[in-house]
Formats: C-alpha cells, sequence, structure tokens
C-alpha cells in the first residue's frame, strides 16, 4: 500500500509515510473486512459511515504539514484511523464525532492501541472546540459547504486548514492557510467525502443546502 498506493501517487512526506507503516489499519474496520484494510479503498464502519482511503488520508495529512507538538483539531473522529496517523507525527490531537457510538469505539480503540494521549469529545465539531482554540491545524475528515468562519478564527496565525468543502457528493479538498490580514486557499484534488452535519455543516445527509 505504502509503495504502491501512495508513494507512486505522489505522496513524498517521509514522516507521513513511516506514519501510516506504523498504524495497523486492520484495527480500525470491522472484522469482516480486516483483509481489504491495506486496499487503496475507502470503507465503511457503522452508521453508514467510512474510513477513508488511504491515498486521501495521506494526501490531506501531507498538506496539514505536521511536526511533533502543534496542535491538531480533527472534526469526524470515525474510526480514529486518521487520528492515530496524527498522534504517530508527534501531533497533540483533539478530535470531535458526533455519533456516540463511533465515539466510543474509537476512544476505546485508540486506547488499546496505545495512543492514550488523544483528546476525544462526543458533539458537533463543526463550529471546532472553542475552549481548546487555538489549534495549529484544523482538518475536516466529512464534507462541508464552506469552512466555517469558527474554524478559521480557532487558528493561530500561520495556521492551516485542510478539508473537503462543496456540494453533497462532490468537493474540492482544500488547504486554507490563514495569515492575518492574509487567507491563501488552494485546491488539492476533487474529493467526495461523507457529510458533517452540524452547525457549521449540513442540515442533513440529503440537502443541497447547508
Ligand atoms: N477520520 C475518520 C473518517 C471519518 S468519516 C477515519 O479515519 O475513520 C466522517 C465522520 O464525521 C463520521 O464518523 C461522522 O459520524 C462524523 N461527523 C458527521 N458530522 C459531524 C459533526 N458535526 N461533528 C463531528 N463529527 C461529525
Amino acid at each position: 500500500m505504502i509503495e504502491h498506493d501512495l508513494r507512486r501517487r505522489g505522496i513524498r512526506d517521509e514522516r507521513v509515510l513511516s506514519a501510516m507503516l506504523r498504524v495497523p489499519r486492520h484495527r480500525f474496520v470491522p472484522p469482516a473486512l480486516t483483509m481489504e484494510a491495506y486496499a487503496d479503498t475507502p470503507l465503511p464502519t457503522q452508521d453508514g459511515q467510512t474510513v477513508s482511503q488511504p491515498y486521501i488520508v495521506a494526501l490531506m495529512t501531507e498538506a496539514l504539514d505536521v511536526s511533533p507538538g502543534i496542535c491538531v483539531l480533527e472534526i469526524g473522529t470515525g474510526s480514529g484511523y486518521q487520528t492515530a496517523i496524527l498522534a504517530e507525527l508527534g501531533a497533540k490531537v483533539w478530535s470531535v464525532e458526533s455519533s456516540a457510538s463511533l465515539h466510543r469505539d474509537a476512544a476505546s480503540r485508540l486506547g488499546e492501541l496505545g495512543y492514550a494521549g488523544v483528546r476525544l469529545r462526543h458533539g458537533d465539531g463543526t463550529l471546532g472546540w472553542p475552549h481548546e482554540a487555538p489549534f495549529d491545524r484544523v482538518l475536516a475528515t466529512g464534507s462541508l459547504p464552506n469552512c466555517p468562519k469558527a474554524l478559521l478564527t480557532q487558528l493561530r496565525p500561520g495556521g492551516v486548514f485542510v478539508g473537503p468543502v462543496g456540494r453533497l457528493g462532490s468537493q474540492r479538498l482544500v488547504r486554507i492557510e490563514v495569515d492575518p490580514p492574509e487567507v491563501r486557499e488552494q485546491t488539492l484534488c476533487h474529493c467526495s467525502f461523507v457529510p458533517l452535519i452540524g452547525a457549521g455543516g449540513w442540515r442533513s445527509g440529503r440537502d443541497q443546502e447547508a
């Protein structure tokens, strides 16, 4: 997976590649899908949610530019796979999940695998985690109609947001760097993520409007 799906498709950051080598993805997918855990494809978890495709996880992580000790807010803990990759890179991770059962399962899985230092919360992450702000990085692992202002204001100067923004079913993966008074936005690729439902996201997974 590392050589064929990540390095050959352009992931260059050795820190990201080695973090992905260390995290056992098979522990984050349902037991029936263990054999597919290292295929470059998103896999279903509970409640109609997914563990993101490894290439996309690598691309997002590379775009975040994570170095040890920096503070990262993740929105959409899901299985905890991306959370584990960020922790492997030495980041201090805060992650919010809106599904109680996914939050609970991710908390016990991450604890079992030794990622006990990550801070997990059950709730709506589309408005960030104001009490713990500011963050150096914010990563949305589900789609948003646009990047909520609340998330950008929880970034430190020089901070970076990465996430999919656009329509339900079709988004641009963007990297937004906030360097007041400038805000620079770059499109990394086109993509399709499950929606983030919440005050700063979609009203439901079926709306066409936020
Ligand atoms: N990062 C995950 C993939 C997450 S998929 C992984 O590596 O496995 C997106 C997740 O966002 C889903 O688990 C979904 O339940 C969650 N979600 C949806 N709306 C949310 C919200 N408003 N706040 C936090 N999480 C949300």
